[in-house]
């Protein structure tokens, strides 16, 4: 044969293969496509045999435009309801670009309205610190920080960040500025009336100190019945006076002054002069008190008189809520990165129920067992100072067989 034809052949034969190709895989998609519509849309009885595949395309695309309107309206819903309760929400992409962000955070960052939208975290932010709390969220999960971003007069925004479980970080942002107003305003009453308080207080403690002496040196000129009363006196005197002292020191403490004196601390020291200034006390009630002080402890960062001040009031705590002839023991062990300080006694134990809350203030477990002694300002009290350290308190009873009370401070510096 002629190559010219030859040629002329193989060409026809190729293009007539590749036309075939075409058809049969135009065909399969066609199969596919009607397939995929087919199972989008309900069996429908009521449907043509043969119906063409462009009105399942368009029945698909009706459904698919009320099914976007719908969203649309959701995502109307969750922004109107995300101002409505005057929280500012932020979503930061992981390169840190703001991808959505509410009417409530342009106004707590003072941005105009629609601004944030498709800037960097610090262009749209403005703070360093709460691009900061992001990058935290970022790398750890989830970080938490407080920052006034447009000064004093501006709203106190509590920023908490949380990395997302599929992509970028949430923001969320709640103006604080009027709780801590409140805050200053009851802790400066509390702070005013104790220190008003005090002066009469320590002049009638003086008082009817000295009635209690007089009447006892007077002995039978002064009847029993008024002896007993002025010992009533006394005792009840000096619970006020505590509780004035102890409510100072609350208010203080939660107002966030003085800062605390910070210093490398001998936990073990610290509760061993601690136990040492009760001896007294507790040999009084008929208690033994020992001490556990494991050797070689690493050094906590604290103040020790703080520290001191916390494990002072574990102990006549286990002491005041023991009988007479128990015992109680005071320690402090290592455990991981952590000092724990611990305090046992065997005494009248705390009800499960009421053991998250003795530590509020003047929760007392059982008013009738406990009567006017103690204020019930004294775990309060602790805990705060323990949660200053960046320490955790914890406490564990049985009620009818005793407590254990401990706290838990991260290690910090060399052994002693
Ligand atoms: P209080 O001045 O009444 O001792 P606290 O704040 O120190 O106030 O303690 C609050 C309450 O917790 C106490 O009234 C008591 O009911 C309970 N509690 C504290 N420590 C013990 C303990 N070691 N054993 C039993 N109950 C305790």
């Amino acid at each position: 044969m002629d190559p010219v034809a030859l040629v002329a052949l193989a060409i026809m034969t190729v293009a007539l293969a590749i036309a075939v190709g075409v058809a049969i895989s135009r065909g399969r998609t066609l199969d596919g496509a009607r397939d995929v519509v087919a199972a989008a849309l309900p069996a429908d009885a009521s449907r043509p045999a043969g119906d063409d595949l462009s009105d399942d395309i368009g029945r698909l695309r009706r459904r698919a435009d009320t099914a976007e309107f719908a969203l649309a309206q959701r995502l109307r819903d969750l922004a109107y309801l995300a101002d409505l309760v005057g929280v500012g929400i932020v979503r930061l992409t992981d390169d840190l670009r703001v991808e959505v962000a509410n009417t409530a955070a342009h106004v707590f960052l003072g941005r105009a309205p629609g601004s944030m939208v498709g800037r960097t975290a610090i262009e749209a932010l403005g703070d360093h610190r709460i691009e900061a709390v992001a990058i935290a969220a970022r790398e750890a999960g989830s970080a938490t920080d407080e920052v006034a971003p447009q000064g004093p007069d501006g709203p106190t925004l509590v920023v908490r960040a949380r990395r997302s479980p599929i992509l970028g970080i949430w923001l969320v942002l709640q103006d604080v500025a009027e709780l801590r107003r409140l805050q200053r305003i009851r802790a400066e009453f509390v702070d005013n009336l104790s220190h008003e308080l005090r002066t009469p207080i320590t002049t009638i403690g003086l008082l009817t100190e000295t009635l209690a002496r007089d009447a006892e040196q007077a002995g039978e000129a002064v009847p029993a019945r008024m002896r007993d009363r002025i010992g009533k006196l006394e005792v009840e005197t000096g619970n006020i006076a505590q509780m004035v002292s102890e409510l100072l020191d609350l208010a203080r403490i939660e107002s966030g002054g003085p800062q605390l004196l910070l210093d490398d601390v001998d936990l073990g020291r610290v509760v061993a002069e601690s136990v040492e200034r009760l001896r007294p006390f507790a040999e009084r009630q008929g208690i033994e008190l020992r001490t556990t002080i494991e050797p070689g402890l690493p050094r906590v960062r604290g103040e020790a008189g703080r520290l001191g001040q916390v494990i002072t009031n574990l102990v006549h705590n286990a002491v005041k809520f023991s009988q007479s002839g128990g015992e109680v023991e005071a320690g402090v062990r290592a455990d991981g990165g952590s000092v724990v300080a611990w305090v046992t006694d065997h005494g009248i134990g705390i009800e499960p129920a009421d053991q998250p809350r003795i530590f509020e203030r003047f929760y007392k477990a059982d008013r009738t067992r406990t009567g006017g002694g103690g204020t019930g300002l004294g775990l309060a009290i602790v805990r705060h100072i323990v949660e200053c350290h960046g320490g955790a308190i914890g406490v564990a009873s049985e009620p009818g067989a005793g407590s254990t009370f401990t706290v838990t401070l991260l290690a910090e510096g060399p052994t002693p």
